[in-house]
Protein backbone atom coordinates (compact mmCIF):
# COMPACT_ATOMS: atom_id res chain seq x y z
CA UNK A 1 0.00 0.00 0.00
CA UNK A 2 1.43 3.40 -1.03
CA UNK A 3 0.87 6.59 0.83
CA UNK A 4 0.32 9.04 -1.50
CA UNK A 5 -1.14 7.55 -4.64
CA UNK A 6 -0.44 7.96 -8.66
CA UNK A 7 -3.87 7.95 -9.45
CA UNK A 8 -6.36 7.60 -6.46
CA UNK A 9 -9.38 5.57 -6.43
CA UNK A 10 -11.36 8.40 -5.56
CA UNK A 11 -10.96 12.16 -5.10
CA UNK A 12 -13.71 14.45 -4.33
CA UNK A 13 -11.54 17.64 -3.51
CA UNK A 14 -11.50 17.54 -7.37
CA UNK A 15 -14.83 16.96 -8.04
CA UNK A 16 -15.60 20.43 -5.86
CA UNK A 17 -13.26 22.62 -5.95
CA UNK A 18 -14.92 24.47 -8.96
CA UNK A 19 -17.95 24.71 -7.38
CA UNK A 20 -16.44 25.34 -4.10
CA UNK A 21 -17.70 29.07 -3.36
CA UNK A 22 -21.23 28.26 -4.75
CA UNK A 23 -21.29 25.21 -2.09
CA UNK A 24 -19.85 27.29 0.92
CA UNK A 25 -22.70 30.65 -0.44
CA UNK A 26 -25.22 27.55 -0.27
CA UNK A 27 -24.22 26.83 3.06
CA UNK A 28 -24.26 30.26 4.37
CA UNK A 29 -27.42 30.34 3.08
CA UNK A 30 -29.02 27.91 5.41
CA UNK A 31 -27.38 28.74 8.20
CA UNK A 32 -28.44 32.35 7.94
CA UNK A 33 -31.86 30.73 7.05
CA UNK A 34 -32.13 29.62 10.24
CA UNK A 35 -33.90 26.63 9.37
CA UNK A 36 -32.01 23.12 8.93
CA UNK A 37 -35.08 20.54 8.82
CA UNK A 38 -37.79 20.20 5.96
CA UNK A 39 -37.75 23.83 4.45
CA UNK A 40 -37.73 25.56 1.66
CA UNK A 41 -33.89 24.15 0.02
CA UNK A 42 -35.91 20.34 0.27
CA UNK A 43 -38.62 21.15 -1.25
CA UNK A 44 -36.51 22.51 -4.09
CA UNK A 45 -34.88 20.18 -4.19
CA UNK A 46 -37.10 17.47 -4.58
CA UNK A 47 -39.00 19.47 -7.47
CA UNK A 48 -35.70 20.25 -9.23
CA UNK A 49 -34.85 16.38 -8.88
CA UNK A 50 -38.06 15.21 -9.97
CA UNK A 51 -37.88 17.68 -13.15
CA UNK A 52 -34.51 15.73 -13.78
CA UNK A 53 -35.67 12.27 -13.77
CA UNK A 54 -39.27 13.23 -15.58
CA UNK A 55 -41.12 11.97 -12.58
CA UNK A 56 -44.17 13.46 -10.43
CA UNK A 57 -42.68 12.98 -6.89
CA UNK A 58 -39.33 13.17 -5.12
CA UNK A 59 -38.93 12.65 -1.14
CA UNK A 60 -35.86 13.42 -0.23
CA UNK A 61 -34.53 11.00 2.62
CA UNK A 62 -31.73 10.25 5.26
CA UNK A 63 -29.88 7.62 2.56
CA UNK A 64 -29.95 5.19 -0.30
CA UNK A 65 -30.35 2.88 2.44
CA UNK A 66 -33.57 4.18 3.94
CA UNK A 67 -34.88 5.26 0.43
CA UNK A 68 -35.03 1.07 0.18
CA UNK A 69 -36.45 0.56 2.85
CA UNK A 70 -38.91 3.41 2.63
CA UNK A 71 -39.94 2.20 -1.05
CA UNK A 72 -40.59 -0.93 0.13
CA UNK A 73 -43.13 0.32 3.38
CA UNK A 74 -44.66 2.25 0.83
CA UNK A 75 -45.54 -0.09 -1.52
CA UNK A 76 -46.77 -2.23 1.29
CA UNK A 77 -44.47 -4.77 1.59
CA UNK A 78 -44.04 -7.01 5.00
CA UNK A 79 -44.41 -10.05 6.24
CA UNK A 80 -45.14 -12.94 4.29
CA UNK A 81 -44.23 -11.53 0.86
CA UNK A 82 -41.32 -12.27 -1.31
CA UNK A 83 -39.16 -9.75 -2.85
CA UNK A 84 -36.54 -10.60 -5.42
CA UNK A 85 -33.02 -9.01 -6.52
CA UNK A 86 -29.70 -9.58 -6.93
CA UNK A 87 -26.83 -10.54 -4.45
CA UNK A 88 -23.97 -8.81 -6.15
CA UNK A 89 -24.77 -5.38 -4.52
CA UNK A 90 -23.47 -5.13 -1.27
CA UNK A 91 -26.31 -6.48 1.07
CA UNK A 92 -28.59 -2.98 0.78
CA UNK A 93 -31.16 -4.52 -0.50
CA UNK A 94 -31.15 -7.55 1.14
CA UNK A 95 -30.94 -5.75 4.61
CA UNK A 96 -34.22 -3.34 3.45
CA UNK A 97 -36.10 -6.57 2.73
CA UNK A 98 -35.62 -7.84 6.23
CA UNK A 99 -36.19 -4.94 8.01
CA UNK A 100 -39.57 -4.48 6.11
CA UNK A 101 -40.42 -8.01 7.42
CA UNK A 102 -40.40 -9.83 3.67
CA UNK A 103 -38.10 -12.76 2.58
CA UNK A 104 -35.99 -11.95 0.22
CA UNK A 105 -35.29 -14.06 -2.63
CA UNK A 106 -31.89 -13.58 -4.36
CA UNK A 107 -31.48 -14.47 -8.50
CA UNK A 108 -28.41 -14.76 -10.67
CA UNK A 109 -27.34 -11.93 -12.98
CA UNK A 110 -26.31 -11.58 -16.18
CA UNK A 111 -22.76 -12.36 -17.41
CA UNK A 112 -22.32 -9.73 -19.39
CA UNK A 113 -24.08 -6.55 -18.05
CA UNK A 114 -23.44 -8.17 -14.24
CA UNK A 115 -26.98 -7.01 -13.89
CA UNK A 116 -30.49 -8.87 -12.75
CA UNK A 117 -31.25 -11.74 -14.92
CA UNK A 118 -35.21 -11.38 -16.24
CA UNK A 119 -34.95 -15.14 -16.90
CA UNK A 120 -34.15 -15.66 -13.00
CA UNK A 121 -36.94 -13.49 -11.90
CA UNK A 122 -39.11 -15.10 -14.32
CA UNK A 123 -38.28 -18.87 -12.66
CA UNK A 124 -38.04 -17.23 -8.70
CA UNK A 125 -42.05 -15.87 -8.68
CA UNK A 126 -44.24 -17.90 -6.73
CA UNK A 127 -48.04 -16.82 -5.10
CA UNK A 128 -46.33 -15.34 -2.78
CA UNK A 129 -43.25 -12.87 -4.49
CA UNK A 130 -45.03 -9.02 -4.30
CA UNK A 131 -41.57 -6.95 -5.67
CA UNK A 132 -38.79 -7.37 -7.48
CA UNK A 133 -36.12 -4.98 -6.96
CA UNK A 134 -33.35 -4.51 -9.99
CA UNK A 135 -30.18 -3.07 -8.90
CA UNK A 136 -28.52 -0.86 -11.85
CA UNK A 137 -25.28 -1.44 -10.91
CA UNK A 138 -22.27 0.41 -12.08
CA UNK A 139 -24.63 3.05 -13.73
CA UNK A 140 -26.24 0.45 -16.14
CA UNK A 141 -29.61 0.13 -16.27
CA UNK A 142 -30.85 -3.32 -16.19
CA UNK A 143 -32.92 -5.06 -18.21
CA UNK A 144 -36.49 -3.33 -17.39
CA UNK A 145 -38.00 -3.60 -20.39
CA UNK A 146 -38.35 -7.57 -19.57
CA UNK A 147 -38.58 -6.76 -15.78
CA UNK A 148 -41.73 -4.26 -15.84
CA UNK A 149 -43.54 -6.79 -18.78
CA UNK A 150 -42.61 -9.65 -15.70
CA UNK A 151 -43.73 -7.53 -13.59
CA UNK A 152 -47.32 -6.71 -15.01
CA UNK A 153 -47.99 -9.95 -16.45
CA UNK A 154 -47.47 -11.36 -12.24
CA UNK A 155 -48.69 -7.51 -10.57
CA UNK A 156 -45.37 -6.85 -8.68
CA UNK A 157 -44.19 -3.89 -7.21
CA UNK A 158 -40.86 -2.68 -9.30
CA UNK A 159 -38.71 -1.07 -7.04
CA UNK A 160 -35.19 0.33 -8.77
CA UNK A 161 -32.41 0.68 -7.20
CA UNK A 162 -30.39 3.52 -8.47
CA UNK A 163 -28.33 4.43 -6.30
CA UNK A 164 -25.38 4.10 -8.99
CA UNK A 165 -27.69 5.30 -11.98
CA UNK A 166 -28.78 9.39 -11.64
CA UNK A 167 -29.25 9.93 -14.75
CA UNK A 168 -28.74 6.50 -16.63
CA UNK A 169 -31.44 5.62 -19.29
CA UNK A 170 -32.21 3.31 -22.17
CA UNK A 171 -34.49 3.48 -25.04
CA UNK A 172 -38.06 2.13 -23.84
CA UNK A 173 -40.57 0.21 -25.91
CA UNK A 174 -41.94 3.31 -27.82
CA UNK A 175 -38.56 4.58 -28.83
CA UNK A 176 -37.62 7.36 -26.37
CA UNK A 177 -35.06 7.41 -23.55
CA UNK A 178 -36.14 6.57 -20.18
CA UNK A 179 -34.12 7.54 -17.40
CA UNK A 180 -33.46 5.63 -13.92
CA UNK A 181 -36.93 6.52 -11.71
CA UNK A 182 -38.88 6.51 -15.00
CA UNK A 183 -38.78 2.67 -15.22
CA UNK A 184 -40.48 1.02 -11.76
CA UNK A 185 -43.58 2.12 -9.17
CA UNK A 186 -40.69 3.14 -7.19
CA UNK A 187 -36.87 4.37 -7.83
CA UNK A 188 -34.54 5.03 -4.64
CA UNK A 189 -31.25 7.36 -4.54
CA UNK A 190 -28.29 7.42 -2.76
CA UNK A 191 -26.25 10.54 -2.35
CA UNK A 192 -23.46 9.12 -0.45
CA UNK A 193 -20.68 11.26 -1.70
CA UNK A 194 -18.75 9.33 -4.29
CA UNK A 195 -21.95 8.74 -6.18
CA UNK A 196 -22.58 10.39 -9.29
CA UNK A 197 -24.56 13.07 -7.84
CA UNK A 198 -23.44 13.12 -4.20
CA UNK A 199 -24.09 15.17 -0.85
CA UNK A 200 -21.34 16.05 1.37
CA UNK A 201 -22.63 13.44 3.94
CA UNK A 202 -25.26 11.23 3.69
CA UNK A 203 -28.46 11.53 1.76
CA UNK A 204 -31.22 9.57 0.12
CA UNK A 205 -34.90 10.22 -2.32
CA UNK A 206 -37.18 8.24 -3.55
CA UNK A 207 -39.16 8.83 -7.19
CA UNK A 208 -42.07 7.97 -8.09
CA UNK A 209 -45.34 8.96 -9.95
CA UNK A 210 -47.79 7.66 -7.95
CA UNK A 211 -49.38 10.59 -5.47
CA UNK A 212 -50.72 8.60 -2.68
CA UNK A 213 -47.45 6.43 -2.62
CA UNK A 214 -45.50 9.46 -2.14
CA UNK A 215 -47.94 11.09 0.63
CA UNK A 216 -46.93 8.23 2.76
CA UNK A 217 -43.65 8.61 2.11
CA UNK A 218 -43.64 12.23 3.41
CA UNK A 219 -45.15 10.93 6.87
CA UNK A 220 -43.08 7.85 6.99
CA UNK A 221 -39.93 9.64 7.15
CA UNK A 222 -41.57 11.87 9.35
CA UNK A 223 -42.35 9.96 12.59
CA UNK A 224 -45.58 8.65 10.97
CA UNK A 225 -46.86 12.24 10.61
CA UNK A 226 -49.67 13.56 8.71
CA UNK A 227 -49.33 17.35 10.19
CA UNK A 228 -47.80 18.41 13.14
CA UNK A 229 -47.97 16.01 16.23
CA UNK A 230 -50.96 14.27 14.18
CA UNK A 231 -50.31 10.41 12.88
CA UNK A 232 -51.90 8.41 11.09
CA UNK A 233 -49.23 6.45 9.97
CA UNK A 234 -47.75 3.26 12.18
CA UNK A 235 -44.53 2.86 11.86
CA UNK A 236 -42.82 6.05 11.17
CA UNK A 237 -39.31 7.30 11.63
CA UNK A 238 -37.09 9.71 11.57
CA UNK A 239 -34.94 9.38 7.88
CA UNK A 240 -34.96 12.93 6.47
CA UNK A 241 -32.71 14.75 4.14
CA UNK A 242 -31.81 17.75 5.98
CA UNK A 243 -31.42 21.52 4.56
CA UNK A 244 -27.81 21.84 4.42
CA UNK A 245 -27.60 18.43 2.03
CA UNK A 246 -30.10 19.95 0.03
CA UNK A 247 -28.87 23.31 -0.56
CA UNK A 248 -25.64 21.41 -1.69
CA UNK A 249 -27.08 19.02 -3.79
CA UNK A 250 -28.89 22.10 -5.73
CA UNK A 251 -25.51 23.38 -6.91
CA UNK A 252 -24.33 20.16 -7.49
CA UNK A 253 -27.30 18.53 -9.50
CA UNK A 254 -27.05 21.33 -12.43
CA UNK A 255 -23.41 19.60 -13.19
CA UNK A 256 -24.96 15.73 -13.13
CA UNK A 257 -25.35 15.88 -17.32
CA UNK A 258 -21.69 16.92 -18.11
CA UNK A 259 -20.27 15.07 -14.92
CA UNK A 260 -21.71 11.80 -16.71
CA UNK A 261 -21.01 12.67 -20.19
CA UNK A 262 -17.45 13.16 -18.34
CA UNK A 263 -17.31 9.92 -17.47
CA UNK A 264 -18.68 8.17 -20.59
CA UNK A 265 -15.36 10.05 -21.92
CA UNK A 266 -13.03 8.52 -19.98
CA UNK A 267 -14.75 5.17 -20.12
CA UNK A 268 -14.19 5.30 -24.12
CA UNK A 269 -10.48 6.10 -23.34
CA UNK A 270 -9.93 3.04 -21.04
CA UNK A 271 -11.69 0.80 -23.65
CA UNK A 272 -9.41 2.08 -26.38
CA UNK A 273 -6.09 1.71 -24.03
CA UNK A 274 -7.07 -1.73 -22.90
CA UNK A 275 -8.35 -2.93 -26.25
CA UNK A 276 -5.51 -5.40 -26.88
CA UNK A 277 -5.67 -6.90 -23.28
CA UNK A 278 -7.11 -9.95 -22.53
CA UNK A 279 -9.31 -7.95 -19.81
CA UNK A 280 -13.43 -8.38 -20.30
CA UNK A 281 -14.49 -4.22 -20.29
CA UNK A 282 -17.91 -3.05 -19.27
CA UNK A 283 -20.32 -3.41 -22.04
CA UNK A 284 -20.96 0.21 -22.48
CA UNK A 285 -23.82 1.67 -24.20
CA UNK A 286 -25.01 5.45 -24.99
CA UNK A 287 -27.18 5.71 -20.84
CA UNK A 288 -24.46 3.98 -19.20
CA UNK A 289 -23.31 6.36 -16.80
CA UNK A 290 -20.35 4.61 -15.70
CA UNK A 291 -20.45 5.06 -11.55
CA UNK A 292 -17.67 2.44 -11.41
CA UNK A 293 -15.81 1.38 -14.01
CA UNK A 294 -15.48 -2.70 -13.77
CA UNK A 295 -13.44 -4.93 -15.66
CA UNK A 296 -12.90 -8.77 -15.46
CA UNK A 297 -10.04 -11.23 -15.21
CA UNK A 298 -10.25 -14.01 -16.33
CA UNK A 299 -9.80 -15.92 -13.14
CA UNK A 300 -9.36 -15.11 -9.52
CA UNK A 301 -5.72 -15.50 -9.46
CA UNK A 302 -4.78 -13.02 -12.29
CA UNK A 303 -7.29 -10.71 -10.72
CA UNK A 304 -5.62 -10.53 -7.12
CA UNK A 305 -2.05 -10.33 -8.97
CA UNK A 306 -3.55 -7.49 -10.36
CA UNK A 307 -5.02 -5.84 -7.78
CA UNK A 308 -2.09 -5.97 -5.74
CA UNK A 309 0.42 -4.89 -8.88
CA UNK A 310 -1.70 -1.86 -8.88
CA UNK A 311 -1.62 -0.94 -5.57
CA UNK A 312 2.00 -1.48 -5.34
CA UNK A 313 2.19 1.04 -7.96
CA UNK A 314 0.11 3.60 -6.89
CA UNK A 315 -2.93 3.22 -8.83
CA UNK A 316 -6.29 3.23 -6.92
CA UNK A 317 -8.48 0.24 -7.49
CA UNK A 318 -11.43 -1.99 -5.46
CA UNK A 319 -13.69 -5.20 -5.51
CA UNK A 320 -17.12 -4.17 -5.94
CA UNK A 321 -18.19 -6.39 -4.32
CA UNK A 322 -15.91 -9.26 -3.04
CA UNK A 323 -18.49 -11.78 -1.33
CA UNK A 324 -21.62 -11.69 -2.96
CA UNK A 325 -24.43 -11.45 0.18
CA UNK A 326 -25.63 -14.77 -0.16
CA UNK A 327 -22.52 -15.86 1.01
CA UNK A 328 -22.21 -13.24 3.98
CA UNK A 329 -21.75 -14.92 7.08
CA UNK A 330 -24.57 -12.48 8.53
CA UNK A 331 -27.22 -14.26 5.81
CA UNK A 332 -26.50 -17.58 6.21
CA UNK A 333 -29.87 -18.68 7.04
CA UNK A 334 -31.34 -17.30 4.17
CA UNK A 335 -30.61 -20.62 2.70
CA UNK A 336 -28.13 -20.24 0.41
CA UNK A 337 -24.60 -21.97 -0.35
CA UNK A 338 -22.09 -21.87 -2.70
CA UNK A 339 -23.14 -22.60 -5.69
CA UNK A 340 -26.61 -21.37 -4.99
CA UNK A 341 -25.79 -18.17 -7.90
CA UNK A 342 -22.72 -19.67 -9.98
CA UNK A 343 -22.72 -16.39 -12.00
CA UNK A 344 -22.44 -13.63 -9.41
CA UNK A 345 -20.24 -16.14 -7.14
CA UNK A 346 -18.18 -16.46 -10.74
CA UNK A 347 -17.98 -12.87 -11.15
CA UNK A 348 -17.10 -11.82 -7.91
CA UNK A 349 -13.69 -13.51 -8.01
CA UNK A 350 -12.87 -11.95 -11.25
CA UNK A 351 -13.86 -8.06 -11.01
CA UNK A 352 -11.62 -5.42 -10.47
CA UNK A 353 -12.66 -1.79 -10.42
CA UNK A 354 -10.64 0.75 -11.94
CA UNK A 355 -10.50 4.52 -10.60
CA UNK A 356 -13.62 6.69 -12.75
CA UNK A 357 -14.44 10.26 -12.46
CA UNK A 358 -15.32 12.99 -13.95
CA UNK A 359 -12.20 14.50 -12.89
CA UNK A 360 -9.80 11.87 -13.92
CA UNK A 361 -7.51 13.07 -16.66
CA UNK A 362 -6.28 11.54 -19.99
CA UNK A 363 -3.03 11.11 -18.70
CA UNK A 364 -3.92 9.61 -15.68
CA UNK A 365 -5.81 7.04 -17.47
CA UNK A 366 -3.14 5.94 -20.07
CA UNK A 367 -0.89 5.75 -16.67
CA UNK A 368 -3.29 3.28 -15.32
CA UNK A 369 -3.15 1.33 -18.68
CA UNK A 370 0.22 1.20 -18.76
CA UNK A 371 0.73 0.17 -15.58
CA UNK A 372 -2.12 -2.67 -16.30
CA UNK A 373 0.16 -3.91 -19.37
CA UNK A 374 3.68 -3.87 -17.63
CA UNK A 375 2.16 -5.87 -14.65
CA UNK A 376 3.38 -8.75 -16.65
CA UNK A 377 -0.16 -10.86 -15.48
CA UNK A 378 -0.62 -12.24 -19.24
C1 LIG B 1 -24.66 3.26 -2.17
C2 LIG B 1 -25.71 2.26 -2.47
C3 LIG B 1 -26.82 2.08 -1.63
C4 LIG B 1 -26.92 2.71 -0.27
O1 LIG B 1 -26.89 4.09 -0.25
P1 LIG B 1 -26.47 4.87 1.10
O2 LIG B 1 -26.81 6.28 0.81
O3 LIG B 1 -25.02 4.65 1.32
O4 LIG B 1 -27.31 4.30 2.20
C5 LIG B 1 -27.82 1.21 -2.03
N1 LIG B 1 -27.72 0.52 -3.19
C6 LIG B 1 -26.65 0.63 -4.00
C7 LIG B 1 -26.61 -0.15 -5.26
C8 LIG B 1 -25.61 1.51 -3.67
O5 LIG B 1 -24.55 1.61 -4.49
Amino acid sequence: MTTSWRVPFGDLRRSHQALTADLIAAAGRVIESGWFILGHEVAAFEQEFATFCGARHCVGVASGAEALYLALAAAGIGPGDEVITVANACMYDVAAILQAGARPVLVDVDPATQNIDPAAVAAAITPRTKAVIPVHLFGRLADMAAITALAERHGLVVIEDAAQAHGAWRTGADGQPRMAGQWGNLAAFSFYPSKNLGALGDGGAVVTNDDQMAAQLRRLRMYGWERKYYTSEVGGRNSRLDELQAALLRVKLPHLAAANAARRERAAWYATALADLPLGLPVDEPGHVYHLYVVTLPDRASRDRLRDHLLANGIGCDIHYPVPTHLQPAYADLGYHPGSLPVTEDLAGRILSLPMYPELTYEEIMLVAETIRAGGIW
